[in-house]
């Protein structure tokens, strides 16, 4: 690689080419807690040949020309708080970092736009805007770690999903630079007929289609007023069809969650009622519509047999709820652990929630099973899956989470459901790809890739499935 870090050097500048030992070894995964647990058992992870920084549009031009030319796998890289894998360097790699390109390009209040570097971090972008009386509306858990390109790359969802949508609704125009080095910018004018939208091949492609620089969101005006809702069902069904009924009828809270009795136990112990399930809402928007929202939540909670609670419950979930423990935390408690988050029509939901739970209480060492929903749409809802298990001896912990991933992607498959909500593929979930775009949607999605990137540069081995 010595040659290719001058090569580098010398069309970007050295100080933006890094090869020493730290930087290659701080850039060898994202949050994916499998090469975190390979890491912490001492076993082998290995880092790029090189990590470059580009600062400007024009950096990374160079820098992808050079890659296609060389024929080197070239990964971009964001704040690395992917889940899936979506970061597997190898030693002939070249490491992508966008976090110098963190640029607010402009703010446009009348025409609630707001464009940025494609590096910059999600809660800076949300706090330049909310400086203008404006929101971005994405908040994903991993807000303050996570880039804005990151998002739009992973196709994420923030919290408030259910009324401001998720980042294919939030977003307005994409900036990248294709495996052939040629700047495009994806996304003109406010709605648009002028054949496919070509903004989705970026949008969930990885980092396998190209570089994004730029991102341009639709903002929205901050909220003026904000209240909260809890009502506790006797199980995940009887929440369902209250949440089915709530958005069928055209109401939209912005925040609409419902964990199952273990998670109530578990997250909110001062709120637990009988291992009742409980949903949580945060309404926002006009005083009165926030008002009219209340009241109709009450009544058509409790007719669909719901007790309403103590919205109290909801300010707690608001203020902590970007709390995560790490990983190695869980593996020196002896635990691995996971998330896992799929969607259900809301004909098949339960059945998913069921199957899962119970193929999950089947593996030997889980101690932990249970879900939560938190986003809803008109056809159905997402499941939010977490699963632990423990092992006096660590080498059981990978297979078992595997095993635990496979449950519910099979479970989940088996009733219809999709197979991935919003944390995108990765290498994690590559392999279960065809449940959601069949076989002849993965070919599709491969000569696209191949039409796109014929030499196979852009973050090779993620996203699709091994041939
Ligand atoms: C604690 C925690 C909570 C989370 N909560 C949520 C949540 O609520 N909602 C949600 O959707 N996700 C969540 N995630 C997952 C993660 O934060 C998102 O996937 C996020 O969008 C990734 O952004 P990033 O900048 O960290 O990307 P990275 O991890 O750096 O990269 C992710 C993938 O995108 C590619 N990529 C990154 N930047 C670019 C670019 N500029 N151009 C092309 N490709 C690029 C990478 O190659 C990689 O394949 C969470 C993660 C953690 C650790």
């Amino acid at each position: 690689m010595r040659s290719i870090n001058e090569a580098l050097a010398s069309i970007i500048g050295a100080d933006r080419v890094a090869s020493d030992a730290d930087a290659l070894n701080a850039r060898r995964y994202d949050q994916w807690a499998v090469k975190h647990l390979r890491d912490w058992r001492g076993e082998a992870v290995p880092a790029p040949g090189c990590v470059v920084r580009p600062q400007s549009v024009e950096d990374v031009q160079k820098v992808v020309k050079l890659a296609a030319e060389k024929r080197l796998p070239l990964i971009p890289y964001g704040l690395g708080s992917g889940v899936c894998g979506g970061i597997e360097p190898s030693p002939q790699a070249i490491l992508l970092d966008m976090s110098g390109m963190k640029r607010v390009r402009y703010i446009h209040g009348d025409d609630l736009l707001a464009s940025f570097d494609a590096g910059l971090n999600g809660m800076e972008a949300e706090e330049t805007v909310a400086a203008h009386g404006l929101t971005i509306g994405h908040w994903p858990q991993s807000i303050a770690i996570s880039s804005v390109g990151g998002w739009v790359a992973t196709r994420a969802s923030g919290q408030f999903s259910t009324a401001y949508g998720n980042i294919e609704d939030i977003i307005h125009s994409i900036e990248a630079v294709l495996p052939n080095g040629e700047l495009v910018t994806l996304g003109k004018a406010v709605r648009a007929a002028a054949g496919p939208d070509l903004r989705h091949l970026l949008m969930g492609a990885e980092g396998t289609m190209g570089v994004i620089t730029g991102v341009t969101f639709s903002l929205r005006a901050k909220a003026p007023h904000r209240d909260y809702s809890i009502f506790y069902a006797d199980d995940m069904c009887a929440g369902f069809e209250a949440q089915r009924q709530i958005v069928r009828a055209d109401w939209r809270p912005p925040v609409m969650r419902q964990y199952d009795g273990r998670e109530v136990r578990r997250l909110f112990r001062d709120h637990a009622r009988d291992g009742k399930t409980m949903l949580l809402m945060v309404h926002e928007g006009p005083k009165a519509r926030v008002d009219a929202e209340l009241a109709a939540m009450h009544e058509i909670c409790v007719a669909a047999g719901l007790e309403a609670g103590n919205p109290d419950a909801a300010k707690q979930w608001i203020e902590r709820r970007n709390h995560v423990p790490s990983w190695r935390d869980m593996f020196d408690r002896g635990y691995v652990a996971d998330t896992v988050e799929i969607s259900g029509h809301w004909s098949e939901i339960g059945a998913i929630y069921d199957d899962s739970i119970a193929a999950l209480n089947e593996i030997p060492g889980v101690i932990n099973a249970s879900a939560h929903s938190s986003h809803v749409y008109r056809s159905g809802i997402n499941l939010y899956f977490s699963f632990a298990a423990t092992f006096e001896d660590s080498a059981k912990m990978e297979p078992a989470y595997f095993a635990c991933w496979r449950a519910i992607m099979e479970a989940t498959a088996k009733h219809g459901g999709g197979v991935a909500h919003h944390h995108g593929a990765g290498r994690l979930r590559k392999p279960f790809l065809h449940h959601d775009l069949g076989d002849n949607g993965v070919a599709l999605l491969r000569q696209l890739k191949h039409c796109l990137d014929p030499q196979g540069i852009m973050n090779p081995g993620n996203l699709l499935p091994d041939a």
